[in-house]
């Protein structure tokens, strides 16, 4: 690729919430193949630090700058092939503590993304979120499944109803107006770069087990979910943006290896104990009331058939928990991704 570009300007990439967990992590693997990348990041939730190792390459360039501000969005947006709007309110604890920044960041920035791109006609990739399929207790969940959501005086389900407007808004701009969009619906992604601060429960896990601190599980710990290492979920959101097929197609993407949240305490306590022998955390057992707020609903099982997205551009997951709790446990020793819990 990069040989057929050397006369050429190479393809452009713009990603909102480039210096996100995910985001960073795309910026760099777009760089490493030789795209150019632009990145609008308010940094928000976002960090410098995350992207501090590419500001200086050639082909990256950083807006600090929110979705909201048409004039930087529409100028990146004009100078972009493809676009990956990932630039959102994430985190249960963030959405329960901060439902008005949730649900106006969520709607109103796809919004602006859309317009922005049908001025420019740029095919626009749109990370989703599993939380649309709610409270529904299918296993697994596939793409066309009814969506079960708890009502709006829990402000946990605003999450999961402001995406699926996303969802919405993205394939009325693809089946009225012809913008090529494509939808991945990630379902729990981890790895380095995450911080706990927002309510991830593995970095906050491991985070607790490297203070020598007790591992706090909320409920009984017997709800399940299915994690995904970061560089799964970037080669499956860059697959689909490679693939024609794809416009107009939501795609679930996710881990199938399954595990209850008190299991996956243990573990992270065990992994963390053969680095450090002293380590002496045990497990604590948090209400959800206390945890987040009074009437929280937790969904129990959560755990994606990846049929469609294998059929399509021929995904799936490489890499397993061990190798996922091993990546974070390594980041989080290097003191310099510490960062302090709420
Ligand atoms: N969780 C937990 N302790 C924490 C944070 C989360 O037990 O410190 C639980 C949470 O209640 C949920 C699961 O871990 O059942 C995954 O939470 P996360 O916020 O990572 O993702 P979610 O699946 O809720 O979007």
């Amino acid at each position: 690729m990069v040989s057929s570009q050397l006369f050429s300007k190479p393809k452009t990439y713009l990603i909102t919430g480039g210096a996100g967990f995910i985001g960073s992590h795309i910026s760099e693997t777009l760089i490493q193949q030789g795209y150019r990348v632009l990145v609008i990041d308010n940094l928000s939730t976002g960090s410098l630090a995350n992207i501090s190792h590419l500001l200086d390459h050639p082909n990256f360039h950083f807006a600090y700058a929110s979705i909201a501000d048409d004039v930087v969005l529409d100028r990146l947006m004009s100078e972009a092939d493809v676009a990956i709007h990932l630039a959102a309110a994430v985190g249960v604890k963030l959405i329960v503590e901060q439902p008005v920044h949730t649900i106006e960041t969520n709607v109103m920035g796809m919004e602006s993304v859309l317009q922005a791109a049908i001025r420019y006609r740029v095919k626009t990739v749109i990370a989703s979120t599993s939380e649309v399929y709610g409270k529904g207790n299918k296993v697994p969940f596939t793409e066309d499944d009814d969506v079960v959501l708890g009502p709006t005086c829990r402000s946990r389900w605003s999450y999961a109803a402001t995406k699926m407007v996303d969802e919405f808004l993205a394939l009325a701009y693809y089946h009225e107006k012809g913008l090529p969009v494509v939808i991945a619906r990630l379902f729990n992604t981890v790895g380095p770069r995450q911080t706990g601060q927002y309510g991830m429960v593995i970095p906050r896990f491991v985070q607790q087990a490297l203070k020598g601190e007790n591992l706090s599980v909320y409920g009984d710990g017997k709800q399940s979910r299915c994690f995904l290492h970061v560089s799964d979920a970037v080669k499956a959101l860059l697959k689909l943006a490679e693939c024609n097929e794809a416009i107009g197609e939501v795609f679930n993407v996710g881990s199938t290896e399954e595990i209850s949240i008190v299991e996956l305490a243990r573990k992270v306590i065990t992994l963390t104990r053969q680095k450090n022998k002293e380590s002496q955390s045990d497990i604590d057992f948090v209400p959800y009331g206390q945890a987040y707020a009074p009437g929280f609903e937790d969904m129990q099982r959560r755990v994606p058939d990846n049929t469609k997205i294998q059929q399509y551009v021929n995904w799936q997951p490489t890499k397993i928990l061990e190798e996922i709790l091993h990546d974070v446990l390594v980041s989080f020793t290097d003191s310099e991704h510490l960062v302090p819990q709420k």
